[in-house]
């Protein structure tokens, strides 16, 4: 493939090293830009080339917009791709990517925006016939006014943050009481993490299952799914563990859930790789709940299923390509399941920085997304997902037996992970069963 000659890609930890992955198979030079504090990453070493952009908070540097356009001008990087988190989301980076002549590996600054308001999105997929969350699509103004408008909707409700993400900026309430408890801190905690404190509500769905649809979409008009995830094993409203298929879902639901996501996507004119997330009910009525427009961190688990490279595609759509394949040749095959290995206790969830002094992990009918080696430090810096463990079965009970062989047999040591939690996951029940909800964490440790 020859559509860039070199790629920046503004991002760190695991996910640089899977773009730098493909990058190399496709040939592809990379260019990593990383804090003081990534200094010694696997990822900056594993790039063509590196270029120091600024002191550990992300803010000073991956997070600094200027900076980075100034290292791909200067290293003539015709392309960035931003990987998850940080800048992938965010429209003004992208509309600097547009004036500088720098092709942003994502969809434009427009649907970017209109994606990452909640409020806009909501409104978008209602005009598509897509059902989303009952609620309210409205920019709540002040705290009488959404208990008012809570009044008529019946709690239990969710006061949530249009501009939120990474589960962060929502609130479930029961009463009036909590809701006017809850409103100014949820309000002041979305303005101080998106810049935007606008909050709306939405009912709480009672245990729920979170599915989300895989899709891709090219310049020329034409849209596919790549199946669906299941996420529903969630800490904080963050997944911890993603499978597909789902367990979940019968044929016609599945049929049913893939076209919506479709439907969804055309409305909006998306181009490139996304993912429709929706919110099921115990009875399978199914409701949009946000779109994210960017590789998400499970897409492993798509690729596994499917045997297709998401971030080749990202790739070539970026540059204007046709999708490589039609609907009818996107075949799904077993089971695929991830676990998200993160260096923290498993019971508070509090992060746990250190240098990692021992790391061994069995390498035999796995796949490995790690950001780090034996010896890499963990700082408090960043998001302490270290890696992601991957597996692929012939069957459901073929991937769990072989993800439960891993999680056995690694050795973490100098920080502490959630490996217990993952194994605890493993041999429950109800997870064999397929049968959990987004609550069935919360169960899990009391
Ligand atoms: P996914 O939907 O792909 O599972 P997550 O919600 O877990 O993604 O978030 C992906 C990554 O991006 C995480 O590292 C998370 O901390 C980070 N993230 C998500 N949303 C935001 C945001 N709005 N601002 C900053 N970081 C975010
Ligand atoms: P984020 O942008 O943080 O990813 P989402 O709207 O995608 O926010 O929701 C993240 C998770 O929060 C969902 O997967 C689900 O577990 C929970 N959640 C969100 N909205 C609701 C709701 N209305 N009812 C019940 N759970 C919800
Ligand atoms: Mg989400």
């Amino acid at each position: 493939m020859s559509y860039f000659d070199k790629i920046l890609i503004a991002n760190r930890g695991e996910i640089a090293r899977r773009i730098i992955r493909t990058c190399k198979h496709v040939g592809i030079r990379t260019v990593a830009v990383y804090s003081e504090a990534d200094v010694d990453a696997p990822f900056v070493e594993e790039a063509d080339e590196a270029v120091c952009i600024g002191p550990a908070q992300a803010k000073k540097s991956y997070l600094d917009i200027e900076r980075v356009i100034q290292v791909a001008k200067e290293t003539e990087a015709k392309a960035i791709h931003p990987g998850y988190g940080f800048l992938s989301e965010n429209p003004v980076f992208v509309r600097r990517c547009e004036e500088e002549g720098i092709v942003f590996i994502g969809p434009s600054a427009r649907i970017i925006e209109l994606m990452g308001s909640k409020i806009e999105a909501r409104r978008q997929m209602q005009a598509a016939g897509v059902p989303v969350v009952p609620g309210w699509d409205g920019k709540l103004a002040s705290v009488e006014e959404a208990l008012f408008i809570a009044e008529s909707l019946g709690y239990p409700l969710m006061l949530k943050a249009s501009a939120g993400g990474g589960g962060i900026g929502m609130q479930l309430v029961h009463t009036p009481d909590e809701l006017q408890k809850a409103f100014d801190s949820t309000m002041q905690r979305a303005a101080s993490y998106f810049g935007d404190g606008t909050l709306f509500l939405e009912k709480w769905i009672s245990n729920p299952r979170h599915i989300e649809v895989q899709v891709a979409c090219d310049a020329q008009g034409n849209a596919v799914h790549l199946f669906e995830r299941e996420c529903s094993v969630q800490r904080r409203n963050q997944k911890v563990i993603e499978e597909s298929p789902s367990p979940y879902l019968d044929e016609n639901t599945r049929a049913e859930l893939l076209e919506t996501a479709l439907r969804g996507v055309k409305q909006i004119g998306y181009v490139t790789v996304g993912t429709m997330e929706f919110i099921f009910d115990d009875k399978k009525n199914f409701y949009f709940l946000e779109m994210n427009t960017r590789l998400q961190v499970e897409h492993p688990v798509t690729e596994e299923i499917t045997g297709l490279d998401l971030v080749e595609w990202q790739i070539r759509l970026a540059a204007g390509e046709p999708l490589p394949l039609q609907q009818e040749n996107i075949k799904r095959n077993g089971h695929a399941m991830e676990c998200r290995l993160y260096a923290e206790d498993p019971q508070t969830f509090f992060p746990s920085p250190g240098t990692l002094t021992r790391l061994h992990i069995p390498e035999n009918d796995v796949r490995l997304d790690f950001a780090v080696i034996e010896g890499s430090v963990v700082t408090p810096f960043y998001d302490p997902m270290i890696g992601k463990i991957i597996t692929h079965g012939h069957d459901r009970a073929d991937a769990i037996r072989k993800m439960e062989k891993v999680l056995e047999t690694c050795r973490v040591e100098g920080v502490k992970t959630n490996t217990p939690l993952l194994q605890k996951v493993m041999r429950d029940e109800e997870f064999r069963k397929g049968q959990y909800t987004t609550r069935f964490l919360d169960k899990l440790l009391v």
